[in-house]
């Protein structure tokens, strides 16, 4: 059986509504014994039905993932759905943060590390999180990939690019 997360959340998982507010990763620092890492979260549900999660930025130099998924965070009210919605924009919040592929605190890559550690280092305790609590919630998952500042651009994205400027020379 799988231990309890040492993440708190900061935010219902059940009720009626949109909530929007995050998630504590214990980050004990000089300044804060008890200190956390806050990675934004929203929950949307409305009536019964199937649980969706979105996630971004599980690599933090991936942009689009979280840019459309903080778009769609803020616009949840309007959207009325049905069933229940959870939103991890920036899962690897500090790496994306830091515009990093792997998170500044301990060098780790978070999609190399599940199902992660409970007692482990900041990454490490955020794969746990998602794997141990999330991941029972859920019905269906999105996440996104995009291209990292250290991948090659897909080779439609270089013809594309070659095209618009005349070809290569
Ligand atoms: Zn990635």
């Amino acid at each position: 059986m799988a231990q309890r997360s040492l993440i708190s959340s900061f935010v219902s998982f059940d009720g009626e509504g949109v909530r929007r507010g995050y998630l504590g990763v214990p980050h004990s620092v000089q300044e804060s014994a008890y200190g956390h890492i806050a990675i934004p979260i929203a929950v949307a549900k409305r009536g019964d039905g199937p649980t969706l999660l979105l996630t971004g930025g599980v690599h933090g130099d991936e942009y689009e993932g979280p840019l459309v998924l903080y778009r769609l965070m803020r616009a949840l009210a309007e959207l009325d759905p049905s069933g229940r919605g959870i939103i991890l924009p920036s899962v690897n919040h500090p790496a994306f943060l830091a515009a990093s592929r792997v998170s500044p605190i301990d060098q780790i890559d978070l999609n190399r590390c599940f199902p992660g550690s409970r007692d482990g280092t900041a990454t490490q305790a955020i794969a746990h999180y998602v794997a141990a609590v999330l991941l029972p919630l859920i019905s269906i998952a999105a996440l996104s990939w995009s291209r990292s500042r250290v991948a090659a651009p897909p080779r439609s994205v270089r013809a594309g690019a070659q095209m618009s400027s005349g070809g290569p020379n």
